[in-house]
């Protein structure tokens, strides 16, 4: 009965870490292992060290024809220009870390 007491809080606290994880933006996966193979208390000490990736946002142009991201704007691409394609340039955002 003791043991299976253990391994529900044991079971618990690496799901919680994994979750915790998962909300501050670090490799849940890799949380969930060590908790799992290293103890939670393992889990703890990494989700407190590691710190998050951060990714923000910023504006491309891309070219659908060449898939060229370019960082500033023209109205046509200009290495399909070159080959005689006027192919306008779409803003999109892309993830930058
Ligand atoms: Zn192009």
């Amino acid at each position: 009965m003791d043991l299976l007491i253990f391994i529900t809080i044991y079971i618990l606290a690496t799901l919680a870490l994994t979750y915790l994880s998962y909300k501050k933006g670090i490799s849940w996966f890799l949380t969930f292992i060590i908790s799992l193979i290293f103890t939670p208390v393992a889990g703890f000490i990494r989700y407190q060290s590691v710190k998050p990736i951060k990714v923000y946002k910023e504006a491309r142009y891309k070219c659908k024809r060449c898939n060229y991201y370019f960082t500033e704007p023209s109205k046509f691409c200009p290495y399909c220009e070159k080959e005689g394609h006027h192919i306008p340039l779409h803003k999109v955002y892309v993830d930058m870390t």
